[in-house]
């Protein structure tokens, strides 16, 4: 049997490592495109070495011509923590916008299946709890989080448009808040800056009164999932998230006991749109794609720690 290319945008980021890992390790060859403005080479160094792999620095947001054969498309490029979607706001809307436009395009060209990594965040501030795929979402549409929400809602309507004008095999993951070794300490999501501001006894940042709830699911978990689902005939949106909801206080909380540090924790403000609530409703991703999340908060988080610790030490020798 021939190897088939893979084409991953934003495959340098912390999701899209772990995919390019576990396909080259299932077999097939990758073309992995990245800008680099959040994604880091440190993530995907290793596979370097591999001669199915091959990285590409581009910004999806242009067009780019391919030669190879291409089997699957996944664009998974973007700024994804609130943090990073606020300090580029232009590259977020035209990565979703134009940069989906451009995948969808190539997947066209060269008869490609289509993967869109989507996020919890096109349900906004939700005011169905737990979110199922067929809720529609409140979200601010000028608000600080619009940029990333909206291009990203934009981003389903054009795969579905591509999928029912054009015939195209697409799938549609929506993303809940996922956590794991390669987040960026600096990338201002609750698990990096806790675990970071814990290990250097600093104060650990709970933005509001820390009442807010929200699912964290383990990235290998996760990336699991998505596999599933790219093999999967379901071209209609699949959540997918560990359904295991908590406050961002009892968060910190989990983070100060597991470090042992000796942080106290201290109330910022909450930033603009917040969402209050957040956990998938993973029945659909339970009854067609077999799949649930299995790492425990605690083994996940031990893990993190792991490597931040061990980043830390690289760094300073
Ligand atoms: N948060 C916090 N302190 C921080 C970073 C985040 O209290 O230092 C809160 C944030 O306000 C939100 C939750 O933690 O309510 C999760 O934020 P994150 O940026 O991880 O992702 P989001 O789910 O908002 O996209």
């Amino acid at each position: 049997m021939k190897t088939k290319t893979v084409l991953i945008t934003g495959g340098s980021g912390f999701i899209g490592s772990y995919l390019c890992e576990l396909l080259l390790a299932r077999g097939y060859r990758i073309i992995c495109l990245d800008n680099l403005i959040t994604g880091s080479l440190s993530n995907i160094a290793p596979l370097f070495k591999n001669h199915g792999f091959k990285f590409i620095k581009h910004d999806i947001s242009k067009t780019i011509g391919i030669k190879d054969k291409i089997y699957y498309v996944l664009h998974f490029a973007s700024p994804a923590s609130p943090v990073d979607y606020l300090k580029f706001p232009i590259q977020t809307l035209k990565v979703g916008s134009l940069g989906t436009h451009n995948a969808l395009g190539i997947a066209k060209a060269k008869r490609a299946k289509f993967f869109l990594a989507s996020t919890s965040e096109i349900y906004g501030d939700p005011l169905v709890h737990p979110q199922k795929e067929n809720y529609w979402g409140n979200v601010n549409t000028i608000g600080p989080r619009g940029v990333y929400d909206e291009a990203k809602r934009f981003s389903e309507a054009i795969t579905m448009a591509y999928h029912r004008a054009h015939g195209i095999d697409t799938k549609i993951v929506r993303i809940f808040n996922t956590y794991g070794p390669r987040m960026r300490k600096e990338d201002g999501r609750a698990i990096p800056n806790f675990i970071s501001q814990a290990l250097k006894n600093k104060p650990i940042t709970v933005y509001g009164r820390g009442g807010q709830t929200r699912s964290f699911c383990y990235v290998t978990d996760l990336v699991d999932g998505i596999y599933r689902l790219m093999m999967s005939p379901l071209n209609e949106p699949v959540n997918l998230g560990n359904p295991k909801e908590m406050t961002i206080l009892q968060l910190a909380k989990e983070i100060i006991r597991l470090t042992g540090s000796k942080s106290r924790i201290v109330y910022e403000m909450l930033p603009q749109d917040d969402p209050k609530t957040r956990q998938p409703d993973i029945t659909k991703a339970k009854k067609f794609l077999k799949w649930q999340a299995k790492v425990g908060l605690e083994e996940g988080l031990i893990e993190t720690i792991g490597y931040f610790r061990l980043n830390k030490v690289e760094k300073a020798s």
